[in-house]
C-alpha cells in the first residue's frame, strides 16, 4: 500500500491538474491521505507566478521532509520549469522532478517508480475519504498554456502555447467529477477563453457539461476580457446550474500600463463590459486581479486603477505588487517601482476595494442564494454561494455538506453571511 499526499501552490489550473492526479491514482488503489506524516509520497504542483510563489513551493517541500524524514516528494509546476531541474533538486532534495510539459507523465511515473506492491508504506492512521481531496468543489482542466505575452506575465514561458483538451475527454472528466461527488465543477485553464477543440468553444463545453450531468454546479474560473462569449451570459440568465461568477482580471486601470502590459483592452471597454454584466445578471459577482507598481506606474496610472475599482464595485479584489520575473519584458523596464512605493499602494487598493466587498456582501441580505455546504464546524455549516461569498448556517451535519441549498441570507457578521 502506498499513500500519497497532495499539495498545491498558485492557481486554479495547478489544483485541477493535482486533483485529477489525485482522482487517477486514488482510482488506481493509492490511499490519499491529508498529512505528511501519514504519507509515503508527497506530490507538489509548484508555481512561480511571483517570487513569493516560488519561495512558498520550496518552503512546502522542504517542509514535507522535515515533518516526514521518510516521505519521497514528487516536485511538478511552473517552478519547476523557472528554475531548471538541477537547482529544484538541490534547494528542495526532491526525489522526482517533472517539468511541465512531462506533467502528464506524472501518474505513470508514479505507479512505476513507487508500485503498490512497494515496501513503502508506513503511514499511520491514514483515513478513507470519501472523495478524492475532501473537497465538495472540485476544479476541472479544460485547456493549457497560454498564446498571449502580456509583459509581466512568465505563464507563456513555462507552460507553452495554449492546447485545449478535446471535449470527449473534458466532458468525460466532469461526469466522473459528479459520480464522485463533487458538487461544484469549476471550469480552469491558464486561459479558458482561448478554448478550441474543432468546432467548440468554451460556451459548448459548459453546454455539453450541463447536458451530460444532472446535479452539479458549474462556475466558470478566470476569463478573459477581450474574448467574453455573450451567449454564456444568456445561459446564466437561463440555467441555474451556471453560477453568477465572473472573473475578469483587470490588471490595471490606466490605458497607458495596459499598453506596457500587452493587455488588449481599454479601461473604457473593460468597464462597459462590467455594466453589462450587471445590467443583466443580478447581483452577480465580478472578481479580479489588479498589480499595483508595475513598472513605470505614476501616482496618476495608480490612481486610474483606484478609480476604476470604485467604479466596477468588484465584490473581491486580489491585489499583487508587481513581481519582477526572469525572461518577462516588464522585467527589463528601467523604471521599476521601490518596493515601498508599491506596499502603500497595496494597502491602499485593499482599502478601497474592501468597502465595496462589504457593499456587495449587504446587497444580498434579504435575497435568495444557491449555497454548496461545503464543511462543519461547530454544528455551523459553511459553504459557498453562487455568487461567490462565503455564507455560514448556524445548525448542520455532516450529512449536509455537498448539497446545494436555496437559502436567504439574514445578516452580514464581520464579513461573513448567515442565512
Ligand atoms: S493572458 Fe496574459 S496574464 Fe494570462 S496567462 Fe496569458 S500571458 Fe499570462
Amino acid at each position: 500500500m502506498v499513500a500519497i499526499t497532495f499539495r498545491n501552490i498558485g492557481c486554479k489550473l495547478n489544483q485541477a491538474e493535482i486533483e485529477s492526479m489525485a482522482r487517477e491514482l486514488a482510482g488506481k488503489g493509492y490511499k490519499v491521505v491529508n498529512f505528511f506524516k501519514e504519507a509515503d509520497l508527497c506530490v507538489i504542483n509548484t508555481c512561480s507566478v511571483t517570487s513569493k510563489a516560488a519561495r512558498d513551493s520550496r518552503k512546502m517541500a522542504r517542509r514535507a521532509k522535515r515533518e516526514n524524514p521518510n516521505i519521497k516528494t514528487v516536485l511538478t509546476g511552473c517552478y519547476v520549469n523557472y528554475a531548471t531541474l538541477e537547482r529544484v533538486k538541490g534547494e528542495t532534495e526532491a526525489d522526482l522532478v517533472v517539468p511541465n510539459e512531462e506533467k502528464n507523465s506524472v501518474v505513470a511515473r508514479i505507479t512505476q517508480l513507487f508500485p503498490l506492491s512497494s515496501e513503502l508504506y508506513i503511514g499511520r492512521g491514514a483515513v478513507k475519504l470519501d472523495l478524492p481531496l475532501g473537497h465538495v468543489r472540485g476544479a476541472l482542466k479544460i485547456e493549457d498554456g497560454c498564446s498571449m505575452k502580456c509583459s509581466f506575465c512568465v505563464i507563456p514561458y513555462l507552460r507553452g502555447r495554449y492546447s485545449s483538451l478535446p471535449i470527449e475527454q473534458v466532458v468525460s472528466e466532469a461526469k466522473f467529477m459528479e459520480e464522485c461527488g463533487y458538487s461544484e465543477i469549476v471550469i480552469t485553464g491558464t486561459q479558458i477563453s482561448a478554448y478550441r477543440w474543432e468546432k467548440y468553444r468554451l460556451f459548448d463545453v459548459i453546454c455539453k457539461i450541463l447536458e451530460t450531468t444532472s446535479k452539479v454546479r458549474i462556475r466558470i474560473s478566470s476569463i478573459a476580457p477581450w474574448q467574453f462569449d455573450r451567449r454564456i451570459l444568456t445561459l446564466m440568465e437561463n440555467e441555474k446550474r451556471v453560477c453568477r461568477h465572473f472573473h475578469l482580471s483587470l490588471q490595471s486601470g490606466s490605458d497607458k500600463i495596459l499598453r506596457a502590459m500587452r493587455r488588449p483592452y481599454t479601461i473604457c471597454r473593460y468597464l462597459e463590459l462590467v455594466e453589462e454584466i450587471k445590467s443583466r445578471i443580478p447581483r452577480v459577482a465580478i472578481t479580479t486581479d489588479i498589480i499595483v507598481g508595475f513598472p513605470g506606474e505614476e501616482d496618476k496610472d495608480f490612481l486610474d486603477s483606484v478609480k476604476a475599482v470604485c467604479k466596477a464595485k468588484f465584490s473581491k479584489v486580489h491585489v499583487f505588487p508587481y513581481s519582477p520575473r526572469k525572461g518577462t519584458a516588464a522585467s527589463a523596464i528601467k523604471e521599476q517601482i521601490p518596493e515601498n512605493i508599491k506596499k502603500s499602494r497595496v494597502k491602499r487598493i485593499i482599502e478601497v476595494a474592501s468597502a465595496y466587498e462589504e457593499e456587495f456582501r449587504n446587497s444580498n441580505i434579504g435575497e435568495k442564494v444557491e449555497v454548496v455546504w461545503e464543511d462543519v464546524r461547530n454544528e455551523q455549516l459553511i459553504g459557498t454561494s453562487d455568487n461567490y461569498l462565503r455564507v455560514v448556517k448556524s445548525f448542520g451535519e455532516i450529512s449536509d455538506v455537498g448539497k446545494i441549498e436555496e437559502v436567504t441570507i439574514s445578516r452580514n457578521l464581520g464579513g461573513v453571511l448567515f442565512c
